[in-house]
C-alpha cells in the first residue's frame, strides 16, 4: 500500500507541477466515455420501445420524430466523442513521451550525484536497472499510471449508472456478475503476482546480460576481447543469462495458464446463466423487449466496468510496484552529508591537508585499508606517494577527494573537518586524474576542457605543449576538434595509451584547482616521455598543492617528500635524499632496484 501511496503521490504531483494539460485530457476523454457508455445501453432500449409500438400497430407518425431524435443522438454522440477523444489522446501521447525523457533524466542526475560508494555497489546498480526498466518499460511511466487512476474513476462512476439501471429492471444479475467477478479477479491477481515475482528476478539477469551484450558490441573493448579471445566466453556467459530468461519464461506461462483457463471457464458460465434469466423475464413479460435489450447491454457493461475497475486496481498495484523502484532509487542518498562551510573562511593564503589518525575500511568489508595514518601537506608542497600495489594510495587519494567517509580519524583542511565544507567549493580544490581515467566520446577539445565554454585557447595551447600532447594535436584530422573514439563520428580517433594519458593530465592542468593530484596516470609514458611531463609538471603545476602516485621513482627526485606506503600505514616519510641514503629503507631498495634499469 506503501508503494502505492507513494508512487502516485510522486505521479500526481510531478504531472500537476509539469504538465497540467494532461488532466484536460483526462477531464476531456472523462466526460466523451461514460456519455458513450450510457448512450450505448438507453439507446437501444428506447429506439426498440418505440418500433415495437409501431410494429404494433401504433401510428408512425406519432413515433417518428422521436425515433429519429435516438438514431441522430446514437450518431451525433459517436462522431463528437471521437474527434474531442483524439485531441486529448494525442496530447497525451506527446505527454507521455516527454515523462519518459524526464524520469530518465532525473535517473542520470541521481546517479551522477549520488554518493561514490554507490556506483561500487552491486545492490545499487541493481537499483539503478530497475529504476530505469520499473519506470519506462514495466510500469507505462507517469502516464501508464495515471491512466489507470483515470480508469479506475470513469469505471466506477459507470458502474452506478448501470447498476441503478439493472437494479430497476432484472436485480438478480448483479450477484451473477458479482460472483463470477470474484472469481476472474482472484486468477488475475495470482498471474499478476507470477508477473511481478518474475520482474524481480529478471531485472539481475537482465544486467548481467546488458553487460555482456554491450562489452560485445563496445568498440573500446574490440582490442582485449579479440587478443584475449574472449568472445567466446562472452557468448556463452550471454547464452547462460538468455537460457536463465528462457526458464523463467517458461515456467511463468506454465505457472499462468491453469488461471487462463479458469478465467474462460467462469466467463461462459456467467453468460449462459444470465441469458437465462433475463430470458425467463421478458418471456413472462415481466419486462419488455427494450428492457431485455437494456439489461442485457446493462450486464456487459457492468461487468466490464467491473472488470475494468478491478483490472485497473490490480494494475494500478502492479505499475506502482514497478515504478516504485524508480522511488526506491532517488531515496539513495544523493550525496554525503556535507556541511556548508567556505572554504575562502579558511584558507586566507593558502590550505593545509591533515590526515589525522586516519583509518578506512571500505563499505560491506571489515578489512583495514589504512590504519592510524597521520600526514600534514602544505600549500605548495609537492608530495610523491609510493608502494608497492595495494598498499592503499588511491585510498588515500579517494578519501582526500571525499569518495568516502573516513572510517576514524579525520581529515582536516586549514583546520576544519573536510565534511563541514560545502560540497560544489570542497569539489573545486582538487584536478584529479585517475588510474582508470575515462576520456568521454567528444572532440579532443571537450575533452581537456569540459564544460568550459569559452575556452581559454592560449592556456590549452600551453597546457598541451607541456603535456607534450600539442604536436600530436596538430597532426589529427580536425585538430582540436577531432573526436575521440568512433562512437559517434566514422572520422573519431582511437588515441594511443599515451596520448590519453596526456589528455587526462592536460584536463587536470587545464583546470585551475589548487590541488593538483595525479594517480599513476603515467604508467603507459615510456620512461622519458614520464620524466619530460614531471620535469615541465613542476613548472606548470607552479605554486599549486601536488600529489601524484608513481612507480617511476625517478620522478620522485623533484617532489620536496615523499611518503612510502606500506603495512597499511606510511611507513617512511622524507625527502629524496634522505629516504634513498636509509640503509635498510624500504624506498632505498626500491630505489636501487629500479635504478639499475635506468643508469644511462
Ligand atoms: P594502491 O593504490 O596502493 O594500489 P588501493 O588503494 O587501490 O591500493 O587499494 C588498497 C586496498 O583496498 C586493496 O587491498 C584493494 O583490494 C582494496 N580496495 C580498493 N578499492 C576497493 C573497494 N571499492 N572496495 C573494497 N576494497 C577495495
Amino acid at each position: 500500500m506503501r508503494e502505492v501511496r507513494r508512487t502516485l503521490a510522486f505521479m500526481l504531483r510531478v504531472a500537476w507541477r509539469e504538465k497540467p494539460a494532461l488532466f484536460g485530457s483526462y477531464l476531456i476523454l472523462f466526460v466523451g466515455d461514460v456519455i458513450t457508455a450510457m448512450k450505448n445501453v438507453l439507446i437501444p432500449k428506447l429506439l426498440l420501445d418505440e418500433l415495437l409500438l409501431v410494429t404494433k400497430g401504433a401510428a408512425l407518425s406519432e413515433h417518428l420524430r422521436l425515433i429519429v431524435l435516438y438514431a441522430v443522438i446514437h450518431v451525433a454522440v459517436d462522431a463528437l466523442v471521437r474527434a474531442a477523444g483524439s485531441v486529448a489522446e494525442r496530447t497525451k501521447g506527446e505527454i507521455t513521451q516527454w515523462f519518459q525523457e524526464y524520469c530518465d533524466m532525473m535517473i542520470g542526475e541521481h546517479a551522477m550525484k549520488m554518493d561514490y560508494e554507490h556506483t561500487e555497489d552491486p545492490d545499487a546498480l541493481d537499483q539503478l536497472n530497475k529504476a530505469r526498466e520499473g519506470m519506462s518499460w514495466y510500469s507505462g511511466g507517469v502516464v501508464g499510471v495515471l491512466d489507470c487512476v483515470y480508469r479506475i474513476v470513469l469505471n466506477v462512476t459507470v458502474l452506478g449508472g448501470v447498476t441503478t439501471l439493472i437494479f430497476s429492471r432484472c436485480p438478480l444479475l448483479l450477484p451473477v456478475q458479482g460472483i463470477a467477478l470474484l472469481m476472474i479477479s482472484w486468477m488475475t491477481a495470482r498471474n499478476n503476482a507470477i508477473d511481478t515475482r518474475n520482474f524481480l528476478r529478471m531485472s539481475k539477469i537482465n544486467r548481467i546480460f546488458g553487460y555482456v551484450m554491450f562489452q560485445l558490441a563496445s568498440f573500446q573493448y574490440g582490442k582485449d576481447i579479440r587478443l584475449y579471445d574472449s568472445s567466446r566466453m562472452m557468448g556463452d556467459k550471454a547464452k547462460k543469462q538468455s537460457d536463465e530468461m528462457a526458464d523463467i519464461w517458461r515456467e511463468q506461462a506454465l505457472e499462468q495458464e491453469r488461471y487462463y483457463w479458469g478465467i474462460d471457464i467462469a466467463n461462459v458460465l456467467r453468460d449462459g446463466i444470465s441469458y437465462l434469466y433475463i430470458g425467463m423475464l421478458a418471456v413472462r413479460r415481466v419486462i419488455s423487449v427494450g428492457d431485455f435489450t437494456m439489461c442485457m447491454l446493462s450486464a456487459t457493461q457492468l461487468y466490464n466496468s467491473l472488470q475494468n475497475s478491478i483490472v485497473s486496481v490490480m494494475d494500478i498495484k502492479k505499475r506502482c510496484s514497478y515504478a516504485y523502484q524508480f522511488i526506491l532509487f532517488l531515496d539513495y542518498p544523493a550525496a554525503m552529508q556535507t556541511g556548508d562551510r567556505s572554504l575562502a573562511d579558511t584558507g586566507g593564503e593558502g590550505h593545509v591537508i591533515a590526515f589525522r589518525d586516519v583509518s578506512f575500511c571500505y563499505p560491506r568489508s571489515e578489512k583495514y585499508v589504512l590504519r592510524h595514518l597521520n600526514l600534514t601537506i602544505r600549500q605548495g608542497e609537492h608530495l610523491s606517494i609510493v608502494g608497492l600495489n595495494g598498499a592503499g594510495k588511491t585510498t588515500f587519494i579517494k578519501l582526500l577527494c571525499r569518495l568516502y567517509e573516513v572510517t576514524e580519524g579525520e581529515i582536516c583542511i586549514d583546520g576544519v573537518n573536510i565534511m563541514e565544507y560545502a560540497d560544489e567549493e570542497y569539489r573545486k580544490l582538487f584536478a584529479v586524474v585517475f588510474q582508470d581515467f575515462r576520456l568521454f566520446a567528444f572532440s579532443l577539445r571537450e575533452n581537456v576542457a569540459p564544460g568550459v565554454e569559452d575556452v581559454d585557447e592560449e592556456r590549452l595551447e600551453q597546457v598541451l605543449v607541456q603535456t607534450g600532447l600539442y604536436e600530436d594535436a596538430q597532426k589529427l584530422p580536425n585538430g582540436l576538434d577531432t573526436m575521440i573514439y568512433k562512437s559517434f563520428e566514422e572520422k573519431g580517433v582511437e588515441l594511443s595509451g599515451g596520448q590519453q594519458q596526456k589528455t587526462a593530465i592536460s584536463r587536470a592542468l587545464y583546470q585551475d584547482a589548487p590541488i593538483v593530484i595525479l594517480d599513476e596516470p603515467t604508467a603507459a609514458l615510456d620512461p622519458v616521455a614520464e620524466y619530460e611531463i614531471y620535469r615541465q609538471f613542476h613548472t606548470l603545476v607552479g605554486g599549486r598543492t601536488a600529489i601524484y602516485i608513481s612507480h617511476r621513482l625517478s620522478s620522485c627526485r623533484f617532489c620536496d617528500h615523499i611518503a612510502v606506503f606500506a603495512g597499511d600505514t606510511i611507513k617512511e616519510y622524507g625527502t629524496h635524499d634522505e629516504l634513498a641514503a636509509r640503509v635498510d629503507g624500504i624506498y632505498a631498495e626500491m630505489f636501487r632496484a629500479q635504478a639499475q634499469y635506468y643508469v644511462d
